[in-house]
């Protein structure tokens, strides 16, 4: 069934790409295999916009953040963790499963981190080794000043970085190099316009020196064996073939269109988004300084409840939103406007939603 999946992530997967995945096995340890590894490494090194190392991982967004901790973060470690919402807290709670002596600088939901409020912390706490933050808040509509909070965490106290851009990169401006972002996360099933199955994570110098002295034990997700597979052109692990050829797709999809384009055609869809919600009288969940362009989250209305809301507008209308997640459940309701989105389909939420809501 062709439903109008409006969830930030998955993301609907365009024909050609659809085409492009089907296709037949391959060996993973053979040459087809080399040539496909090799033309999507360095394309989606491409939209990071880095030289720094870029691994492809078979796992989901949240295995590039486990393996950016297992592999930059030792026991004992002081880690500040910045939270803006649930994707936030689960960076935190990787590193706090690993042994880190994580402080959390939780913020409220619905806002963004001043850098101020970091200078602060890692001022009063000179033994903090790393920073880890998320970019685009997913659950909560918010994307960070990524590039202020970087000037702070390594122009002015030169810490290791670890940047949760899952739902970011590729959608939204993310320069690795030019910000001078350590360890950047992202996964295809985003703006990327593939299937879940695959993540990606950029590695700079200094993240390698902590991967060198960090104590934390890794196996599936160790960056030297990547490394090491990566030079004869194969994962360590058997990869997501599929994936990978829908990879290879999209990444000439978007590098054809240009990085600059898709940036301003996520910026339009998702002001388009903002107003016209805005406009049936609902609130916005997120500062509009800093909202999303990859996702919208409104607020629920008074006397609405939202389980039923999306119920409906899935049964009714063939639209699928997300809900509020973990303790923002019920509060809020999502749209996603990331990857590939026809603005007839946000035109689509907006009728329904109107429609429904003037019930
Ligand atoms: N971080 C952010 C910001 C996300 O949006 C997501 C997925 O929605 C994740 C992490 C986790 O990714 P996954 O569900 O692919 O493990």
């Amino acid at each position: 069934m062709d439903f109008n999946l409006r969830t930030p992530g998955p993301t609907p997967v365009p024909e050609d790409i659809l085409q492009a995945s089907a296709a037949q096995m391959i060996n993973h340890r053979g040459p087809e295999f080399k040539s496909l590894i090799e033309s999507v490494t360095s394309k989606i090194k491409e939209v990071f916009q880095t030289s720094n190392d870029l691994y492809i991982l078979t796992s989901s967004g949240t295995g590039a953040l486990e393996s950016a901790v297992v592999n930059t973060i030792s026991p004992n470690d002081s880690v500040l963790s910045i939270s803006v919402g649930v994707f936030g807290d689960r960076f935190s709670q990787i590193a706090h499963m690993y042994g880190a002596d994580v402080t959390d600088l939780k913020i409220e939901a619905g806002k963004a981190v001043d850098p101020e409020q970091i200078r602060k912390e890692l001022n009063s706490n000179p033994k903090i080794s790393t920073v880890i933050v998320t970019h685009n808040e997913t659950s909560t509509g918010i994307t960070n000043d990524l590039q202020s909070i970087a000037q702070v965490v390594k122009g002015e106290f030169d810490k290791l970085l670890l940047v949760d851009s899952v739902s970011g990169m590729g959608s939204i401006p993310c320069p690795v190099d030019s910000w001078d972002l350590d360890v950047v996360a992202s996964g295809s099933q985003k703006g990327w316009m593939a299937q879940p199955g695959l993540a990606f994570i950029s590695v700079s110098k200094e993240a390698w020196e902590a991967q060198s002295k960090a104590t934390t034990p890794r196996f599936y997700f160790d960056w030297e064996k990547a490394e090491q597979y990566l030079q004869r052109g194969q994962n360590p692990w058997t990869p997501a073939i599929s994936v990978m050829y829908a990879m290879d797709k999209s990444l000439t999809m978007i590098l054809n269109e240009g990085l600059g384009a898709v940036y301003e055609r996520h910026q339009t869809i998702a002001t388009k988004t903002r107003e016209a919600v805005k406009s049936i009288g609902l609130e916005l969940f997120a500062d509009e300084k800093y909202a999303s362009n990859t996702v919208t989250a409104v607020k629920a209305p008074d006397g609405i409840n939202c389980g039923e809301l999306l119920s409906n507008l899935r049964t009714k209308y063939n639209i699928v939103l997300a809900g509020g997640q973990a303790y923002l459940e019920g509060t809020m309701f999502r749209i996603g406007h990331l990857g590939f989105v026809p603005e007839k389909e946000i035109d689509e939420v907006i009728d329904a939603l109107k429609k429904e809501l003037g019930r």
